[in-house]
């Protein structure tokens, strides 16, 4: 057992050789003490699930979580890539972020989403493969890049849904991100280092004991002594998205 980490379940689904488990290892071990050295420490056990995916145009073509009956990631994964293009891709520090939160359900997706969009870069930045600046750019052009799509009068939880059901998952993902981007900022300029620090605190206390989305956003405002993660929320679900995501995205810059 590693220090300060989860414990690792292995299920090897498909066959792989000594070497490419040797390999997988090497780039989901050090990934998931970078997301825990952000994140906070997991309260539980980490099931990983390795599928084999031959001949895939990246070495992590599909992936996903599962929370039930333990906090689980499928990976199906292309093992003839180099480690380096493992540990280059976003995928693992994504899921692997997901479970800082429980599943929040359907109707809270874009908030799941966002919060590993936005949480990816930061573990990224954790494994020295962003610097503080990549990050900040990141974010800027992905949320740029959705703009059009974002540019709505509909409040962002109803557009997100929409957005989903239509597959334009770039813009669902980091129009998510942006509330994560906006809270960031402001506990920063509160004095804390930002949102993964609430995070570390949140997984000691509360996650746990968190079941729904409702659960997580009173830990973090209990957490903070405000209202304000409550408060942002309510924007989402109320405010034009193109005002919120414009004020996300001038807070960034
Ligand atoms: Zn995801």
């Amino acid at each position: 057992m590693i220090e300060n980490s989860a414990d690792v379940v292995w299920h090897w689904v498909d066959e792989f050789s000594d070497l490419e488990k040797g390999k997988l290892k090497a780039w989901l071990i050090p990934t998931l003490e970078a997301t825990q050295k952000t994140l906070g420490t997991f309260p539980f056990d980490v099931h990983l699930h390795m599928h084999r995916k031959e001949k895939a145009k990246e070495p992590v073509p599909w992936a996903n979580t599962w929370r039930y009956p333990h906090q689980s990631i499928h990976f199906h994964v292309d093992p003839s890539y180099k480690l380096e293009a493992f540990l280059n891709d976003w995928t693992a520090p994504h899921e692997m972020s997901h479970l800082a939160l429980p599943h929040l359900g359907e109707d809270h997706a874009w908030f799941a989403e966002g919060f590993a969009s936005f949480m990816q870069a930061q573990v990224m930045r954790t494994m020295g493969i962003y610097t503080d600046e990549d990050v900040k750019n990141k974010y800027v052009s992905k949320v740029t890049k959705a703009m059009p799509l974002l540019d709505s009068p509909s409040p962002p939880a109803e557009l997100f849904r929409e957005l989903r059901k239509q597959h334009e998952y770039p813009a669902f993902y980091w129009g998510g991100a942006t509330y994560f981007m906006r809270l960031h900022e402001m506990l920063k300029e509160k004095g804390s280092s930002g949102l993964p620090e609430l995070v570390q605190r949140y997984m000691e206390c509360c996650r746990k004991g968190s079941r729904r989305l409702s659960d997580v956003l009173a830990s973090w405002d209990r957490l903070l002594d405000s209202t304000a993660c409550q408060s942002i929320f309510n924007e989402y679900s109320e405010q034009p998205c193109r005002n919120v995501v414009s004020k996300a995205l001038a807070d960034t810059y």
